[in-house]
């Protein structure tokens, strides 16, 4: 081994980034290699997808984060496979990067259960490009059905469906509804958006199913009392444009996302070694790879027993204990110390539901509603990457608790998905001549809301968001 030791880390996320930062300014040379130039504080995307924060207030550059660190060399690339033999990392374009120790921390995305194909309609939520194409979605649906009901005078009936009850699909549902009835209804001029039907399916018996029963019925409750059509024991067994199949009754939706399955990345198998169903590489007990002591698997997509016969949770507090544990690992080696096996330290879970809402527990206590929510709030920025984030985040969600206002409702896309989606209306309204010409009726200004008209045009306003995002996509 040569005197400084090259320590090659693939991803930059919480296992990745915390293993870099235990590393840091050590007597060893370190190369992280990440296919994003930033790192994601992924418990806040759901905020970006629903338009209460900024990309930028939950992302930082890696190379920004590790910048007073020396020793390490931040590079921007993909890595595709590995020659454990030669001790080498591949890129995508077939570069090798050597390594004397391999860190792998390329996480995991969601698993559409041999239903790829579903990823068109509902997508799921997992890095920054996820959250702004579902803000997209969900904006549009908004302005799509405003000018539907501007142009005929019909308001359609907006469905929106989550799949899946974990805490991903409960965020994400509770600040649907959230927006539909404070954020979006002053501006919406013609439609009423709280009468927006937000649906979230669950296959088993209770929402957000890994904390104690009595937090998830809580849960359940603090949903519906936003509104939220919580539907249990229901499984999602076709997705379409414009609905979705439960059991047998297809139900009209203008919005499908996905919050359910995990499949630990591809790179796991790349190695050609043991892994479980979702993918993650089974580990040794100091997180290393059976038979190859110089490299580690963290994070996601990592697969390891702890003594109580559970499985290491994947959450972003494994993942960066794992990092630190994997980095004194290390330097154990080079110091001839023995390796410490890994122990997960549980400090406590939480979820949020929506504005002033949420369950938590932790040290053996169960809290909810408002203190759990205040709990949620400060750990969050606490952990956010950056002084900077922590204030404008801080500063955001102050302004949108006081004024019920989002400020990030910015709907992304170019010119042409925009003149698209003017020439899918113009057909529309073709097709519907005699209401074209009807006077727009006018929420608030002395009129009532118009009659909703039940679900019929909920198909096209779906194609149409099909549509733009396979464009979107090419
Ligand atoms: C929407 C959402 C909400 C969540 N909420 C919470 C929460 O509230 N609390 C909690 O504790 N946990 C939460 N989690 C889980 C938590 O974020 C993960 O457990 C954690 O991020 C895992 O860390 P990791 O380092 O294994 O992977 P990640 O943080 O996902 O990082 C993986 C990194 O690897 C990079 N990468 C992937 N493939 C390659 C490749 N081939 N080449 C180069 N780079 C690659 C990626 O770009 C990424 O930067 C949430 C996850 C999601 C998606």
């Amino acid at each position: 081994m040569k005197a400084k030791p090259k320590i090659v880390i693939v991803g930059g996320g919480f296992g990745g980034l915390w293993a870099a930062k235990a590393l840091a300014n050590k007597p060893v040379e370190v190369t992280l290699i990440d296919r994003k130039n930033h790192h994601v504080f992924q418990p806040l995307l759901y905020q970006v997808a629903t338009a209460v924060l900024s990309p930028g207030e939950i992302a930082q550059p890696i190379r920004r984060i590790l910048a007073k660190a020396k020793n390490i060399e931040v590079i921007l690339g993909e890595v595709t496979g590995f020659d454990k033999e030669n001790s080498n990392a591949i890129l995508a374009d077939g570069s090798p990067v050597d390594y004397d120790y391999l860190v792998i921390a390329a996480g995991a995305r969601h698993a559409y259960f041999g239903h790829d194909e579903w990823e068109q309609c509902a997508p799921g939520l997992k890095t920054i490009e996820d959250a702004v194409e579902i803000r997209r979605r969900v904006l549009l649906a908004f302005e799509q059905a405003e000018r539907e009901a501007y142009l005929t005078g019909v308001q359609k009936q907006l469905n929106f469906v989550v799949v899946g009850g974990g805490p991903t699909g409960v965020e994400l549902a509770g600040a649907i509804a959230d927006i539909a009835r404070q954020a979006l209804a002053k501006d919406f001029k013609v439609i009423d958006t709280r009468k927006t039907k937000v649906m979230l399916f669950e296959g088993s018996d209770r929402v957000l199913g890994t904390f104690a029963e009595e937090l998830s019925i809580s849960a359940k409750k603090q949903l519906e009392q936003i509104g939220v059509d919580v539907r249990l024991n229901s499984f999602v067994t076709e997705i379409e444009p414009g609905r979705v199949k439960v059991a047998d009754e297809w139900i009209d939706c203008d919005v499908v996302l996905w919050a359910t399955g995990v499949a630990a990345s591809p790179l796991g198998k790349a190695l050609g070694v043991e892994t479980d169903k979702a993918g993650r590489v089974v580990v040794a007990k100091d997180l290393s790879l059976n038979g190859f002591p110089n490299v580690f698997i963290i994070g996601d997509m990592a697969s390891l027993m702890q003594e109580s016969g559970e499985p290491v949770p994947g959450v972003s507090p494994a993942a960066m204990q794992m990092g630190t544990a994997t980095a004194n690992n290390i330097l154990n080696d080079l110091k001839d110390k023995p390796r410490e096996n890994f122990t997960y330290w549980d400090k406590g879970t939480m979820a949020t539901i929506g504005r002033s809402k949420a369950i938590a527990e932790a040290a053996g206590m169960k809290f909810k509603g408002f203190v759990a929510w205040l709990m949620w709030l400060f750990l969050h920025v606490f952990f956010l990457i950056g002084f900077r984030n922590r204030l404008a985040v801080m500063f955001s969600w102050f302004w949108a608790y006081l004024t019920r206002e989002r400020s990030a409702r910015l709907i992304t896309g170019d010119a042409d998905e925009m003149r698209d989606a003017m020439k899918f209306l113009e057909a529309r309204s073709k097709n519907s001549s005699k209401k074209k010409n009807q006077t727009p009726p006018r929420r608030g200004g002395g009129g009532r809301p118009p009659p909703l008209s039940g679900g019929g045009g909920g198909g096209n306003l779906n194609f149409f968001f099909f549509a733009t995002y396979r464009q979107y996509d090419q």
